[in-house]
């Protein structure tokens, strides 16, 4: 048997995908086009949105998001640490000041508690949060009922990073329906549940949010009479209302999403099956499995266990040499050095530094074999039996 390296997640691509976007560069338009609007459409119906708005990357997407509820200087997000680092990042991109609450120690997304004393004490101080980022880690919904309750009794708005969760349920209703939130925002970096290489899409159920996004996604720049501070000059005109970037996805970007799209719900059924599998097949072994919390239905795009800090490096270590792509979501972002060097430090989240310092994410992907799966299995076990 050839040990060939298992990733820990990996795109999946046919031969349709490859037509589909072979078809756009044969028409007329490479960008503003009829793709992009179909896919935003499309992705909007799928997870019950009345607006979809896409962008070049969620890291986009999440500054646009900020942007159209008014995030400036002056102001404060809050995220949790155990996210990617664009999930804080698009705070300062505004000159807001960010700072973090906790992640729950079962569910590892944003925790209740922690959030509702913080913004007590926020309250206290004079210091509350305009916007709050609670990430969908792993694909799981974070405790979206609760946390809107608790936020929007302090007038504070909600954008749920959704990066990992297309496809996800929560409450029976999918992830990015803006039922708690905002503002939604998605990633179909290749690595996530569905890709368009690199893209990005905020959901929202508010026409003047969607609108917003739109400006900061071309340059702040309108073609409509009635956004326009005076009357257009001709034909030609356009005006700069706002300052905006160039965020926008290209049309070939979006026929490859529209591809993707219509198997989104094949490979969230794959990935849950896998879930399931690895459940069964890890129940016996010395490690920490996901917990999953009973409102929500994850879309898996990732799987992570927990071992005993101690043996963390080592079985990390035993699994890379083995050829099993293990990976790491997430550093805690208050750690890294740019964080730091504006005041964070190590021992402010305990619950996502005992995460850090346990969690190991083991491959899953919807084109994982039972084989490989089994192969990943063997050697997770062999690890844990020689590290003891
Ligand atoms: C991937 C990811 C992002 C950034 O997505 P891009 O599309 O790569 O910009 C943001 N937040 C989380 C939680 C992610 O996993």
């Amino acid at each position: 048997m050839t040990n060939t390296f298992i990733p820990y997640g990996r795109q999946d691509i046919t031969d349709e995908d490859v037509a589909a976007v072979v078809e756009v560069l044969q028409t007329d338009f490479l960008t503003q086009g009829p793709q992009v609007p179909a896919f935003e459409a499309a992705v909007a119906e799928r997870v019950g949105a009345a607006h979809g708005v896409a962008m070049n990357s969620a890291t986009s997407a999440l500054h646009a998001a900020c942007m159209a509820l008014d995030l400036g200087p002056g102001d404060w997000l809050w995220t949790v640490p155990t996210t990617f680092v664009a999930s804080s990042n698009c705070g300062l991109y505004c000159g807001a000041q960010v700072d973090f609450v906790d992640i729950d120690h079962e569910t590892y997304t944003m925790s209740v508690s922690a959030l509702s004393a913080k913004l007590e004490a926020a309250q206290a101080a004079g210091t509350l949060p305009k916007v709050i980022v609670p990430v969908h880690l792993c694909g799981q919904s974070a405790d979206m009922e609760a946390i809107s309750r608790v936020a929007r009794a302090y007038g504070v708005k909600i954008i749920e990073d959704a990066s990992h969760s297309i496809g996800a349920d929560h409450q029976g209703l999918p992830v990015g329906d803006c039922r708690y939130s905002d503002i939604t925002v998605f990633s179909f970096h290749p690595v996530k549940i569905i890709t368009t290489c690199e893209g990005g899409l905020a959901t929202t159920q508010d026409a003047g949010l969607a609108r917003k996004m739109e400006l900061a996604r071309s340059h702040g720049i309108t073609r409509e009479a009635d956004e326009m501070t005076h009357a257009p000059d001709g034909p030609w005109y356009y005006q700069q209302v706002t300052l905006g970037y160039n965020y926008r996805m290209t049309e070939i970007q979006a026929a490859l999403g529209l591809s993707q799209l219509t198997r989104l719900d094949s490979f969230v059924a794959r990935r849950r099956e896998l879930a399931a599998r690895y459940n069964q097949l890890l129940a016996d072994l010395p490690v920490t499995l996901p917990a999953q919390h009973p409102d929500t239905n994850s879309s898996w795009h990732l799987y992570v266990v927990r071992v005993a800090a101690d043996r963390h490096a080592a079985v990390f270590d035993a699994l890379r040499a083995a050829g099993i792509g293990v990976n790491l979501h997430y550093i805690p972002v208050h750690t890294q050095p740019y964080y730091r060097a504006m005041g964070f430090a190590e021992g402010q989240f305990p619950n996502a530094e005992a995460y850090y310092a346990e969690a190991i994410s083991i491959p899953l992907y919807a084109g994982l074999s039972d084989a490989d799966q089994d192969r990943v299995v063997a050697e997770l076990a062999k690890a844990l039996a020689v590290t003891q």
